[in-house]
């Protein structure tokens, strides 16, 4: 009679272990913002930025060139630098083998791609950082190929544009990777001799050296909404200076209230933004003919 209303004990853990999915694989996805289900196709559509609260989600370099560039056409260059592992580097695993693996599974040789091509008709020489190469971390090859591209930006007289997207410099690498940040920055030194314009576009995360570098040296900083740009991490910080961090810290409004940053755009506006930021920084002179005088007068007095 009494082991009617007794309970036959259930492990904890079945109530809440979740139903395999019945959606296809791939079809949708669930968005960490707002936890909604959105379509694959729509979320594509709108860049991977959700439809319903504008989550950004994370990007390949790819993807962001063929938004940027008109038609999505761009030319890539300097494909085939890669690392040469100069300190014959073993952590969990050798860097030697670290790097073959990730250039199988990503088809790139290094976490940079440097492209060229017109966006909304204006000529630009764009450099994409890539996450999913070790983090989009900057060694040698990541310094060597956005110093090729700011380069070729002074070359063609054209505006060099930098998306970052990385966990800082690659330490495979050791002192090689830190001295790209020097190598960045004086690059920059002579396109700005030059008087062409960069913009530096900061995406989550970028931090480290390259946030410690040419990421904030854009004369105009623009970043995606809520992306993680700091140079130590949180805990980090935390553990230093012994105080609780406010929150948002080292999200990009955060650091836009601060005045560490000029804009805070959705990747939807990205392109519009950037183009009418150029325009108005008078990037629009590879054209053929030479400047008339008054012009560049003005052009000296708007700087
Ligand atoms: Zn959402």
């Amino acid at each position: 009679m009494v082991a009617w209303f007794k309970k036959t004990r259930k492990p904890i853990a079945s109530a809440t272990v979740e139903k395999p999915s019945r959606v296809p694989e791939g079809l949708w996805v669930k968005c960490p913002g707002c936890a909604q289900l959105i379509y694959k196709n729509d979320l594509e559509q709108s860049l991977n930025v959700c439809p319903k609260c504008a989550h950004h989600f994370r990007v390949t370099a790819a993807e962001r060139l063929r938004a940027l560039f008109d038609e999505g056409q761009y030319d890539e260059h300097f494909t085939n630098l890669t690392s040469t592992d100069p300190l014959k580097f073993t952590d969990t695993k050798a860097y030697r083998d670290r790097l073959q693996k990730t250039i199988q599974a990503t088809g790139m040789n290094d976490a940079c791609v440097v492209a060229t091509g017109r966006m909304d008709g204006l000529g630009v020489v764009i450099a994409a950082m890539e996450y999913q190469f070790i983090g989009g971390s900057m060694g040698v090859v990541v310094g060597e190929k956005i110093t090729r591209a700011i380069e070729m930006a002074i070359e063609r007289r054209q505006p060099a544009i930098v998306i970052s997207c990385s966990g800082g410099a690659r330490m495979m690498e050791g002192a090689l990777s830190l001295m790209q940040m020097a190598k960045v920055s004086a690059a920059l030194a002579r396109l700005d001799r030059a008087r062409l314009p960069f913009v530096s576009v900061l995406t989550d995360p970028t931090t480290g050296g390259v946030t410690a570098s040419f990421a904030m040296l854009g004369d105009l900083n623009v970043a995606e909404p809520k992306a993680l740009i700091g140079f130590a991490g949180p805990r980090v910080i935390e553990q230093t200076i012994r105080q609780k961090l406010p929150e948002g810290f080292q999200r990009s409004e955060f650091l836009l209230e601060h005045g560490m940053l000029d804009l805070v755009v959705d990747r939807r506006d990205m392109k519009a933004t950037l183009s009418r930021a150029l325009r108005f920084m008078r990037a629009e002179t590879d054209r053929a003919e030479p400047q008339p005088v008054a012009d560049a007068a003005t052009a000296e007095l708007s700087r």
